[in-house]
């Protein structure tokens, strides 16, 4: 089974297999406690910009996905996307302008991402005994109990049933790109 996260691309090159999982950087931002935004405080997502919040502890985590870096396996902070962070959130949350930033508590991760941003599950047609299970676009963690379940039907019982994940398999990247989700951020 091929769970390998932004990796998955070239752990299924390894084998051979062109699947489509991209690794894309995420920067997280937080501030120094902040108590000026009363709780309970729900994740918070601007629309208009992509810029969102949400309660760490006594701290506000954000973040905001740079629609113009290309892909890479960078994990060190990018400082410079902070100023459109920034700007993007003071300007729907005036109230941020009096949070401190704590540098050593900011970090960055990968996003694996496929072209339609959703996840690739299931046997592969290309390879007998090889299952697909990643390309989670940056909701896997949520997607997480459901699909362990799934791919343990596809291992164990030839085939996921408790869903049907056809339109998840691989094949769908068949004829060319596919309808992207656009809806989960
Ligand atoms: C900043 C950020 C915020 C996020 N927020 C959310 C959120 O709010 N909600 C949500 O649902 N999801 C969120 N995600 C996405 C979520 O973290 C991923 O979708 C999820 O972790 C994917 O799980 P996975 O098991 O497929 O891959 P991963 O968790 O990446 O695990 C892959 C594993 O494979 C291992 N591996 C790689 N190559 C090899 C190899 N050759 N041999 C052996 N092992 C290997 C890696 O070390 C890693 O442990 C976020 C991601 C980021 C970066």
């Amino acid at each position: 089974m091929n769970s390998a996260g932004p990796w998955a691309g070239a752990v299924a090159a390894l084998a051979g297999l062109n699947v489509p999982v991209m690794p894309y950087r995420r920067n997280i931002y937080m501030t120094t406690p902040f108590p000026q935004i009363p709780r309970p405080m729900p994740f918070t997502f601007d629309v208009g910009s992509g810029f969102y919040m949400r309660p760490e502890g006594a701290s506000i985590l954000m973040g905001e996905a740079n629609p113009a870096e290309p892909s890479s396996y960078t994990t060190t902070v990018d400082w410079e996307w902070l100023d459109t962070v920034l700007e993007h959130g003071l300007a729907r949350f005036p109230i941020l302008e009096q949070a401190g930033l704590a540098e050593q508590q900011c970090w960055a991760g990968l996003y694996e991402v496929t072209p339609d941003h959703n996840p690739i599950l299931g046997s592969n047609p290309a390879l007998a005994g090889y299952v697909d299970a990643s390309g989670f676009s940056g909701h896997g963690i949520m997607h997480a109990p459901g699909c362990g379940l799934l791919i343990a039907e596809e291992i164990l019982d030839g085939r996921a049933h408790t869903i049907n994940i056809d339109e998840l398999r691989i094949d769908r990247f068949a004829n060319g790109p596919t309808h992207a989700e656009r809806n989960v951020f």
